[in-house]
């Protein structure tokens, strides 16, 4: 098992990781989120050891790994530019770990049959690396990360240069390639869908801290920060005063009217402080007497979900997802919504 214990990390003084700590079980798929410059590829780059934390340890199973190089932790790198070697054919590609190993060639042999098959490519054996779709090559880069076996495979933005239809087929493939062979692996991307569509727990990063570590639906239905939320695209957030009402902690919305406040495990926020709260976009239902009224300004289908955009009386227009209803509502009329229970989320204000 993985662990990463306050590791910190600058650059010219300015810190690019700062104590960051996690650990990844095994066989577990871990994705590191965060915008460009967050401090993901450092991070990679700290328990590959191709870079030296200034405090904090990278351990494997308890033991420090500070004074084992690189080529000796047995971790597999995969980046967006895979670099297939153009003179070597997949074969070879594939087999290339294998061979500087010094294994044996029939050993060396079964094992690339054995991976290719694995990633689809079981009779690509002979050809050229240079007339290979996108996709393929992707495959042979990750046939090739993944033949020597090792025990962390690290993907750093893998298929960013490939397009999102592409994208989105090769994620699942990978996650079901990951699984079958029970691969520990950390995904690092910007980009939220691929995070979600590969990973058994994400974190969110921002500027070199970790904002939050869950799973998926853990952190969509509660995200630790207004920054997570944004993050994940979700903008109905409002800034209110929490009050107590008959005993029970709640706030009076302009667009939503009396909304209780579930605690999610935190601190109940003090009366007459402002808080960030945030309408979740999911669960709610046109009605016609629901709890927030609007006028939709925005409508677009999605299958059996259609996205709506509400401009209330008062403050920013919020958007929701909703199960197609039988009467599609029209641009410019006025609706009304209800809301789940628990729709709102919170967190202090200045949290940001
Ligand atoms: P990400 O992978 O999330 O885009 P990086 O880990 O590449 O982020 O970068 C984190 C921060 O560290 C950025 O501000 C970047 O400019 C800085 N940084 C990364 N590598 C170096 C380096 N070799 N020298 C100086 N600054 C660096």
């Amino acid at each position: 098992m993985l662990e990463i214990i306050r590791v910190s990390k600058s650059f010219d003084e300015t810190p690019a990781l700062r104590e960051v700590s996690f650990s990844v079980a095994k066989g577990e798929i871990i994705a590191v989120l965060g915008p460009s410059g967050c401090g993901k590829s450092t991070l990679l780059n700290v328990i590959a050891g191709l870079l030296l934390p200034e405090t904090g340890e990278v351990c494997w199973d308890d033991v420090p790994l500070t004074d084992l190089p690189t080529h000796q932790r047995n971790f597999g790198l995969m980046f967006q530019d895979y670099a297939l070697f153009p003179h070597r054919d997949v074969f070879g590609n594939v087999a290339f770990g294998l061979q500087q190993q010094l294994l044996p060639p029939a050993v060396v042999r079964a094992r690339v049959t054995a991976i290719m098959e694995q990633v689809g490519l079981a009779d690509f054996g002979r050809r050229d690396v240079n007339t290979l779709s996108g996709g393929e090559q992707q495959r042979v880069a990750l046939a090739r990360a993944l033949a020597p076996q090792p025990r962390l495979l690290m993907l750093d933005e893998p298929l960013s240069a490939l397009d999102r239809a592409l994208r989105e087929e090769l994620l699942r493939e990978l996650r079901q390639i990951l699984r079958v062979l029970e691969q520990t692996a950390i995904y690092v991307t910007h980009d939220q869908e691929e995070a979600y569509a590969v990973a058994d727990r994400v974190i969110i990063m921002r500027t070199g801290e970790i904002q939050q570590i869950g799973a998926p639906d853990e952190i969509y239905a509660q995200p630790a920060s207004a920054y997570v939320a944004r993050f994940l695209g979700l903008t109905n957030i409002l800034i209110a005063m929490p009050e107590r009402s008959d005993g029970q902690l709640g706030v009076w919305l302009p667009a939503a009217g009396w909304q209780p406040l579930a605690n999610g495990g935190q601190q109940p926020p003090d009366d007459y402080a402002p808080i960030s709260v945030l309408l979740k976009p999911t669960g709610a239902q046109i009605s016609e007497n629901g709890n927030l009224c609007g006028t939709v300004t925005g409508i677009s289908f999605r299958g059996a979900l259609i996205r709506l955009q509400l401009q209330p009386e008062q403050g920013p227009p919020l958007r929701f997802e909703l199960p197609t209803p039988a009467e599609m509502p029209l641009v410019g009329t006025q609706i009304q919504l209800e809301l789940p229970p628990n729709a709102v989320i919170w967190q202090p204000e200045g949290d940001q």
